[in-house]
């Protein structure tokens, strides 16, 4: 029986190992930390349970059918609740826009803001609809290794049509004209992790996932999808090592053969390296074995890292719901200290979930767990006095928002920031999540899921294909699994596939 190994076990990497060792591979998960999830982690302290990473859970489609090709449901793991409001997001002058479950609610809201603009955004979800299907159906399942994939008349009339040479910012404008609604419009790529003017607007697609499907949220957090297939890896025999950090990759006649971490060494037939790509081509290969120069990596968009906080308030706060997005200062000013010259922003956007509004497992009685989070530029100089120069101004703009002070009822606050992403999970430049979906980073542009020279070793993760995003984590594990399973020849394939 094949062995397939698999470095890390974040969602692409379990995602990987389950597609695998269902498969019939005998298949083994490293993990250099003491959990599963990777960078959706958690932590409890006094009674609060706090997340550190993805808190939106969008495309609902996407993780049921993951859990549907192992025979099970989501709701096997885990009771999904639709949130409505879905999120709200706060303006300038205690203007507060609130997105609602209802489609027929939604349209509301827009044509109060801007005559006409009912009927727009209905044309504007028909086109971000179709996008979703053909992006679900005929782009991201596949490893991208060249455009030849995408070279059918279906796929290309689509493409053709999706505006993908247009810019989201200019598509987006030609529909809207509020700049609240083309806030609202362009939000949902910032996880592309680029501007709205870099990113094609193919990605649309987003809008229809964010206003059309919903904003969710699995009972007693997001790391319940972590348990859920760590659960479905560990029943198909998947053998999980835990504070194992690969050292090293062994190449032997242009074949990974071992892995080797601090005291042992473990022998493989392929290898799917699910941790961030720079740091497994960078510390875990000789250089002659590597895709990518530094060169290479110097030229690529990143998306950002982020400023993160955790808070326990010992009061409810007003006017706070589960999703909450500050949008009272300017946008350019901040998008351009992270993405032109990578600067601390003044007065940045940001966005605080607040997970107690809607589960009460997440902190005592009476209480708020707040995750406020700043996107930020990877890669600078990242100081305990920098990110607490942010805290009270932070603090400060939620209770003029929210019309209610709380600072005095804080009793507890964490950070969380560049160092700690590059300490905790091997991060290229303390980057939050992976790669931007610029037109450039797209497909077949972005770093190659196979290694060209080292013919069994495979890429997963979002600084791969499709992209950054739990979604995109999931189906990225998906397609490398098949990738080493083809490699592998395995008997059982058909019955995969
Ligand atoms: C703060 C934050 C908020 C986010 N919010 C959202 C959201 O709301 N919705 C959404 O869809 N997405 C969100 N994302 C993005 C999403 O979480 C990620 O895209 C996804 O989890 C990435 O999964 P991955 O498997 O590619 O990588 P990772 O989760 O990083 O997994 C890689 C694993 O490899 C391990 N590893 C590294 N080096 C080694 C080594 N040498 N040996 C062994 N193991 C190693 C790491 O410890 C890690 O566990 C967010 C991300 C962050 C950080």
């Amino acid at each position: 029986m094949s062995c397939i190994s698999i470095i890390g076990s974040g969602f692409s990497g379990l995602s990987a190992a389950c597609f695998a060792a269902n498969a019939g591979c005998d298949v083994q998960v490293f993990e250099k930390n003491n959990m599963p999830g990777g960078r959706a982690g958690y932590f409890k302290e006094d009674r609060f349970l706090f997340e550190s990473g993805p808190s939106w859970y969008w495309m609902p489609d996407v993780f049921e059918k993951f859990f549907n090709q192992f025979g099970k449901s989501a709701k096997d793991y885990y009771d999904l609740v639709q949130l409505d409001p879905g999120f709200q997001i706060f303006f300038k002058g205690n203007d507060c826009l609130k997105v609602p479950a209802s489609l027929t609610e939604l349209y509301d809201v827009f044509e109060n803001i801007e005559t006409g603009s009912a009927a727009r955004l209905k044309r504007f979800l028909k086109e971000s609809e179709l996008k979703y299907n053909l992006g679900m159906r005929e782009l991201v399942y596949k490893p991208a290794y060249s455009w030849r994939e995408f070279a059918c008349y279906d796929v290309l009339i689509g493409v053709a049509k999706s505006n993908v040479f247009k810019s989201l910012r200019s598509y987006v404008r030609s529909f809207f004209n509020d700049e609240r609604l083309i806030a609202l419009m362009e939000f949902p790529v910032l996880f592309l992790g680029a501007m709205p003017q870099q990113i094609p607007a193919l990605y649309s697609l987003m809008n229809y996932a964010a206003l059309d499907m919903g904003t969710w949220y699995p009972m007693g957090g997001m790391y319940k999808v972590v348990d859920g297939m760590h659960e479905i890896a560990a029943s198909l025999g998947v053998d999980f090592y835990m504070n194992s950090e690969i050292k090293k990759i062994s190449i032997l006649e242009g074949k990974a053969a071992k892995l080797r971490t601090a005291d042992r060494s473990f022998r493989t037939d392929a290898v799917i390296a699910s941790a961030d790509y720079h740091h497994v081509e960078n510390n875990l290969l000789d250089e002659q074995y590597r895709n990518y120069t530094d060169k290479y990596w110097d030229k690529k968009t990143l998306a950002p890292s982020c400023l993160i906080f955790f808070v326990g308030v010992n009061k409810k706060i007003k006017n706070l719901i589960h999703h909450n997005l500050f949008f009272d200062a300017d946008f350019e000013k901040h998008a351009n200290a992270i993405y032109k010259g990578a600067q601390w922003p003044d007065n940045p956007l940001f966005y605080v979930c607040c997970p107690s509004k809607t589960d009460a497992s997440v902190a005592p009685e009476g209480m708020e767990n707040l995750f406020i989070l700043v996107p930020i530029a990877p890669g600078m100089e990242d100081t305990e006095n920098r990110r607490n120069s942010y805290f009270d101004s932070l603090i400060k703009r939620i209770e003029i928002q929210c019309s209610d002070s709380f600072a005095d009822n804080i009793i507890l606050k964490k950070s969380y920031c560049i160092n700690d992403f590059e300490k905790d999970y091997n991060s290229y430049k303390g980057n939050a999540y992976g790669l931007a979906n610029t037109l450039t980073q797209t497909a077949f542009l972005k770093p190659s899921m196979r290694n060209k020279k080292v013919k069994n070793l495979f890429y997963a993760g979002q600084l791969t294909v499709p992209g950054p995003g739990v979604p995109p984590a999931i189906i990225s594990g998906q397609i490398a699994a098949e990738q080493a399973l083809k490699f592998c020849n395995t008997l059982s394939y058909e019955k995969f596939i």
